[in-house]
């Protein structure tokens, strides 16, 4: 069965979410294909499904629990008309318009406009109890998670830009960070490893790799084993950061949209516009700088708004 939509939105987390909320309100009825549920923490709302509480998004002085903004994100877009699948985009084919989605779920959809809404994962470091304490100490996003650290012992794993960047931050609540790499040599920029290596609640924990999480409901220690010597050691923790690189969620768009080497989704200038015209990207999968929720979501309404136009003027 294949069903028709002036728009389609692939994805739901912030970017998605606000994508469909505005193209609802400007009547466009969007259908949001939302992902579906996946046991690597995959699942429709996106990154924030896997967060506890959120204190930075603008509107909530008391804070929310991510997967709580996600679901009044996504009855705000019901609202007004907004649809959703619960399913993933499997083919997106742009050879000729209508555009052809296909899902996992077997049903195809054709559709005027498309906004690309997928956005990115972080690389885990694979533990079983990673996933348990996702969100009660262990955490991908020091910016977002690092102010439930004050005073308290951190460890950041990894020893790129990433790694070195979120511990420079985490060095502003925490009493003192460990820097976890797993070889003797960063792999971050000189001037950022000489800025970690300067500041002094930095600890550098060489040749060392996670083995396990400790902890029950949250977070109190980290196993190390060192890949030289083969000792093993137990660093008492309050909070993890697994800072070992990001992926977007674009295998499904990069034979036909611009992309950097990482992956990510290229946009036109200031707008969301991508080299398809009539298929717009918003949120992480185009940025990988920012990556806030609020940013996101910004994002979002700027594709909802330059799809509204792009169809308005004829297209
Ligand atoms: P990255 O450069 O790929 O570094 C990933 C780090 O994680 C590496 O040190 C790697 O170890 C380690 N790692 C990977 N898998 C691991 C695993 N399973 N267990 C333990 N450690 C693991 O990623 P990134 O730091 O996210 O940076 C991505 C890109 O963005 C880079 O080009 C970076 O320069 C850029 N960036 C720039 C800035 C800035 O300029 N302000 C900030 C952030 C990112 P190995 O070194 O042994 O491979």
């Amino acid at each position: 069965m294949t069903d028709h939509r002036q728009v389609v939105i692939i994805g739901s987390g912030p970017a998605g979410l606000t994508a469909a909320i505005y193209t609802a309100r400007a009547n466009l009825a969007p259908l949001v294909i939302e992902g579906e549920p996946s046991s690597d923490s995959d699942q429709p709302g996106g990154q924030l499904m896997l967060t506890t509480e959120v204190e930075n998004f603008p509107g909530f002085p008391d804070g929310i629990m991510g997967p709580e903004l996600m679901l009044n994100c996504k009855m705000q877009a019901q609202r007004f008309g907004a649809e959703f699948l619960t399913a993933k985009a499997t083919k997106v084919d742009v050879s000729s318009r209508p555009f052809t989605i296909e899902t996992s779920v077997g049903q195809s959809v054709t559709a005027d406009a498309v906004i690309v809404a997928t956005g990115a994962r972080s690389l885990m470091l694979g533990l079983e109890a990673e996933k348990r304490l996702l969100g009660y100490g262990v955490s991908t996003c020091a910016t977002c998670d690092g102010f439930f650290h004050r005073g308290f012992d951190v460890a950041v794993v990894g020893g790129g830009d990433s790694a070195l960047e979120e511990a420079m931050f985490l060095s502003k609540f925490a009493t003192t960070v460990n820097v976890i790499h797993r070889r003797s040599e960063l792999r971050a920029s000189k001037i950022m490893a000489d800025r970690a290596k300067a500041n002094p609640k930095l600890n550098f924990i060489w040749n060392s790799v996670v083995t396990d999480l400790v902890g029950d409901p949250t977070l109190e220690a980290a196993q190390l084993k060192n890949v030289e010597t083969g000792d093993e050691s137990t660093l008492p923790v309050h909070g993890l950061f697994v800072a070992i690189g990001h992926i977007p969620n674009t295998n499904v768009f990069t034979g036909f949209l611009d992309h950097d080497e990482a992956g990510y989704l290229k946009t036109i200038g200031h707008s969301t516009f991508t080299n398809v015209e009539g298929v717009f990207a918003c949120g992480d999968v185009q940025d990988h700088v920012y990556r806030q929720a609020i940013t996101a979501a910004g994002s979002g309404c700027m594709a909802a708004i330059d799809c509204e136009r792009w169809l308005e003027s004829g297209n």
